[in-house]
């Protein structure tokens, strides 16, 4: 069978463009400019709760009820939209869940958000979980 050449190398001018990979696919390293990768690197001191291999559990510095802690991934990623590894995802649900039972939340109840974007009200850009509890929690959120 003959080799063809060109035609198969040809990028696809949509979905090979660097501004198409710079939106889907590139989750740009730990900035200094990223207050959440500062926590995770130790650069900027918390109150840990909890960590594993990818996620680290702190306490919010303005807490919205009895019980508020943050989970962040180690390595920056924006915001959910852009979580692709599934393995890294589920690491910090789980150490959620975790710091959920070691806080004393599971009987009563507790809450599990990851704001995201403008109007879902993200103020940091690094993906992060909101575990609250402590409190009955309104619903539907504000
Ligand atoms: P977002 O508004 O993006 O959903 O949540 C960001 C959260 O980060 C807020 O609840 C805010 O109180 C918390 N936060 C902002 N700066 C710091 C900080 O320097 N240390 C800690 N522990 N939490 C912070
Ligand atoms: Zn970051």
């Amino acid at each position: 069978m003959p080799v063809r050449t060109g035609a198969a190398l040809r990028l696809d001018p949509v979905t090979s463009s660097p501004r198409h990979l710079a939106t889907l696919t590139y989750i740009p390293p730990m900035t200094d400019s990223c207050l959440f990768c500062k926590i995770a690197s130790g650069a900027v001191p918390v109150t840990l709760i909890a960590q594993n291999d990818h996620a680290v559990a702190f306490r919010d510095i303005a807490p919205k009820a009895p019980v508020h802690v943050l989970v962040i991934p180690r390595r920056h990623i924006p915001s959910i939209a852009q979580a692709t590894d599934q393995a890294e995802l589920g690491a910090v649900a789980a150490l959620a869940a975790e710091v959920a039972r070691q806080e004393g939340l599971e009987q009563a109840g507790y809450r599990v958000v990851t704001n995201t974007g403008e109007d879902g009200g993200q103020s940091v850009a690094h993906l992060h979980f909101h575990v609250l509890g402590g409190r009955a929690m309104g619903w539907p959120p504000g």
